[in-house]
């Protein structure tokens, strides 16, 4: 399709053969599809990869809806479901290797990620090398003969660097290892996957695609090379969502990029204001300057969302408590991605554990903080009197 991106946002997976004259794709609930004859049984046996009704796990058409929605939003050749992120990343990853083999892992990757290469990965005789997000041409010097995927999440999780994709995905190329993308933070449009060298591009779609902190969902969207394996490997671990949950992810769709513009608006106020703020050291946000990565941001992206961190000059407990418990409109919660503003800190020392080349040894506690869809000066003020209440904190 080459239409714009807001008409994509309106359109994706709205095909005739799956509305059927109504405006939205109807949800379609089955684990048996009943066959009249022979032939129709034969048919939907040899297409029964090919989004033919064949039985429930293969998917019904509120699924395939939800499908070409995601391949038309992100590009690549077929997109697997998944009943959460952390399903979708470790079922893709599974695809790709077997024992003996070597991965590349960002750094700064979710911490559920991390964790699975240090358990199941490693229990399978899989082995991860963890590389700093900014390393850039240096992958090449981590490359075994046996390496085979390279795992990357651009911006990473909670420290906020954008990496140079683009080399990374050239170098890997170089000798056949499969890139895949954590594009969560992109949410699979603002970067753009396969233009910047991904084979799969991975979505939490709990996140953005959703958008209404109600449903955890899971995508992988593979280029035509990887989706033959990604496919039948996510089948035969009998991975599969219900359609209310896929009908849900379509109704989020629809707003996403309204939304998309409200949270980068408003986050990047919110930054702005925080950079100038005295108990602030520095401002993770992509779009501004002070992020590292900032310029393969502006190169690669199409635009941010609400999610970004803040470092404070010190790191005080007892301060940051009193910030935290006494906020109005942001809450503390995981995730991310919904209409509601959040917050979570992190003091210094809890980075030991969630780096292991790449700490960035803040002298301060990190805050991540996410922005909703409330009035962006609502947000401020709450934010601005639970700095003062930090500040009152310190001063006791
Ligand atoms: C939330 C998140 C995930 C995991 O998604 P779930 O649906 O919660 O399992 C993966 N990657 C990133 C970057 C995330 O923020």
């Amino acid at each position: 399709m080459s239409e714009k991106l807001d008409t994509k946002y309106v359109i994706a997976g709205r095909s005739k053969k799956w509305t059927k004259g109504v405006v939205n794709p109807p949800v379609q609930r089955a684990s048996t599809v009943v066959f009249n004859t022979v032939a129709e049984k034969n048919h939907a046996m040899v297409n029964r990869a090919k989004q033919t009704l064949f039985y429930g796990r293969r998917g019904t058409e509120t699924h395939f809806a939800l499908q070409d929605a995601m391949v038309e939003l992100e590009g690549g050749a077929g997109c697997a479901l998944y009943p959460c992120g952390t399903a979708a990343i470790a079922n893709t990853i599974l695809a790709f290797v077997k024992t003996g083999d070597h991965i590349l892992m960002v750094d700064g990757c979710y911490e559920p990620t991390r964790d699975y290469c240090e358990t199941v990965l490693k229990r399978m005789g899989i082995e991860t090398t963890y590389y700093d997000p900014m390393i850039g041409e240096g992958i090449r010097e981590l490359i075994r003969p046996n390496t085979t995927v390279l795992f990357t999440e651009s911006p990473c999780s909670i420290t906020m660097e954008v990496q140079d994709l683009p080399t990374l995905s050239r170098i890997a190329h170089e000798t056949d290892i499969t890139v895949i993308l954590d594009n969560t933070w992109g949410a699979g449009v603002n970067l753009a996957p396969f233009e910047h060298g991904v084979d799969i591009s991975v979505q939490a779609a709990t996140k953005y695609i959703v958008g209404h902190s109600d449903v955890m969902l899971g995508t992988a969207v593979a280029n035509e090379k990887h989706w033959d394996q990604l496919r039948e490997q996510s089948y035969l671990m009998g991975q599969c969502i219900s359609p209310d949950d896929a009908y849900l992810a379509m109704r989020g769709i629809r707003t996403m990029g309204v939304r998309l513009k409200q949270h980068e608006k408003s986050s990047i106020k919110v930054a702005k204001w925080l950079e100038a703020h005295p108990l602030v050291d520095h401002v993770r946000h992509p779009a501004l300057a002070s992020c590292p990565g900032h310029e393969f941001y502006q190169r690669d992206f199409k635009g941010c969302n609400g999610l970004f961190s803040f470092v404070l000059k010190q790191s005080d407990t007892k301060a940051t408590t009193a910030l935290l418990d006494g906020m109005t409109h942001f809450s503390m919660g995981y995730s991310w991605g919904g209409f509601e503003s959040l917050i979570l800190a992190n003091e210094p020392r809890s980075f030991n554990a969630l780096r292991t080349i790449a700490n960035p040894n803040f002298k301060g506690t990190l805050i991540r903080v996410h922005i909703g869809l409330e009035d962006v000066e609502d947000l401020i003020h709450d934010l601005e009197e639970g700095l003062h209440r930090y500040q009152d904190a310190l001063n006791a």
